[in-house]
């Protein structure tokens, strides 16, 4: 029989309602035999996620703020508790929510605390199943520098072989130091891939509030394309320039399986949705560009000195300044005396930008240091983008047309994407003026 592992995202944990629709669609196929969830999310707009309650209860024990730790758990426990009501089970919730708010007040740290959504709501999908519940602490393994231990997969399997059917809360595990750990946010998606990559399923579902991915984002283009099919790679990129269906970090488990992934939609269930693949089986010839993403905020720091070309080490000397105080680059556009280093403003903060500018300056003396701020990076994806002969001249005409200002520009070599940097101000219709181009 094969093996499904499907993973059940937050809005489709919402409610005692959406609960039941949930279980409706992993009995209709035996198959679906793993099921990995996340906490309760947002019933409506406007309303708060589990999760983000349970970071604010965080804040409030670490503050020392007991009164007002007690009220926001007040609000989690009448969310679950409205959530059993729904279901019309007797679940014994609240003796889940007395155990996790003592536990909270003894000490047991933020990553705890942020996991009982996720612990709970599996607990609530394991009875309404009617199947096993087996905590993500049993297998899923983060080493001593946060990342998965490699030990996780192997372990995952001997746990999970033998149950023939389970149901595992998404999000977190065990950290070296013994003490429950999360991923980042969003991580759920990552424990799905961990639990598919460890019993080989044949296929990793996805569930969630949306029928897949879009060519971009529906809120900046009026029904855009939806994408039937999707690699790893165009994936990763998508996702990690802002398409926010699935975790960017959450191909790598299955990647080296060769397991695909499908994102389904709990609330369409019909839809035949996105599948993630390693190799495309699309036509080349139909498609030039997968799809579209961005991202604001971006700062760059351009050095210009003449006869930097034949300096050795000064690249070296500036991304040594950057590193010192624990920064990455997003990209580092360079011509013959001019380099430039692209950075996410979230490390910028707090005079980080005067600091890195003040040491740049006396590492390698540069003529001029010339600082954009405000930055959007829009990436322009597809494996068809390299078989497609005019695929950039399209692009930049389509630009200039519409009288959009490219600051920076960078191709990966694998000629994936082309990734541009424009003004925030000018993100959306930079997104949309390359889909009508390549799509209208
Ligand atoms: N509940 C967690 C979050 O809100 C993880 C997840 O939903 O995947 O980030």
């Amino acid at each position: 029989m094969a093996i499904k592992v499907c993973k059940f995202g937050g809005t489709s944990m919402a409610s005692g309602n959406i609960i039941l629709a949930a279980a409706k669609i992993i009995e209709s196929d035996q198959d679906r035999r793993f099921v990995v969830v996340s906490a309760p999310g947002k019933r409506f707009s406007g309303d708060i996620k589990v999760t983000d309650l349970l970071y604010k209860c965080a804040d409030e024990v670490e503050s020392g703020d007991i009164a007002a730790f007690k009220e926001t758990f007040g609000k989690i426990r009448v969310r679950f508790t409205n959530i059993e009501a729904e279901i019309g089970k007797d679940l014994h919730i609240n003796d889940g929510l007395d155990e996790a708010e003592n536990e909270i007040l003894s000490g047991a740290g933020r990553d705890y605390c942020a996991s009982r959504g996720e612990f709970l709501a599996a607990k609530i999908m394991a009875a309404v199943l009617d199947v096993p519940f087996v905590d993500a602490t049993e297998f899923i393994r983060f080493d001593e520098n946060g990342g998965l231990d490699k030990a996780t997969f192997e372990l995952g399997a001997k746990v999970l072989s033998k149950y023939s059917r389970a149901v595992i809360p998404g999000f977190y595990g065990l950290g070296a130091d013994g003490k429950v750990k999360t991923f980042s946010r969003g991580g759920g998606d990552i424990s799905g891939s961990v639990v598919a990559r460890s019993v080989m399923a044949s296929l990793y579902e996805n569930w969630t509030d949306v029928s897949g991915f879009y060519v971009c984002d529906p809120r900046i283009v009026n029904s855009p394309k939806w994408i039937p099919e999707l690699t790893y790679q165009e994936l990763r990129e998508l996702s990690y320039m802002g398409a926010n269906v699935l975790h960017s970090e959450s191909i790598f488990p299955v990647r080296s399986a060769g397991i695909p992934i499908r994102i389904c939609n709990t609330f369409k269930p019909e839809d035949a949705g996105t599948y993630i693949v390693k190799n495309s089986t699309r036509d080349i010839r139909g498609y030039v560009v997968t799809g579209i993403a961005g991202k604001k905020d971006f700062t760059s720091i351009t050095l210009e000195k003449s006869l930097m070309n034949s300096e050795v080490g000064f690249v070296q000397k500036v991304l040594a300044v950057i590193g010192r105080h624990g920064i990455s680059f997003e990209h580092l556009p360079s011509g013959i005396d001019t380099m430039s280093l692209v950075i996410d403003n979230e490390f910028l903060k707090n005079g980080m930008l005067e600091t890195l500018l003040q040491e740049m300056q006396e590492a390698v003396h540069p003529d001029k240091i010339y600082v954009h701020e405000n930055i959007a990076l829009v990436a322009t994806v597809g494996h068809g983008m390299a078989k497609n002969v005019g695929t950039s001249a399209r692009l930049f005409k389509a630009l200039s047309e519409v009288g959009i200002n490219v600051n920076m520009i960078d191709q990966g070599s694998s000629e994936l994407n082309i990734i541009v940097g424009v003004d925030n101000a000018d993100c959306a219709n930079c997104i949309k003026a390359i889909y009508n181009e390549f799509f209208n």
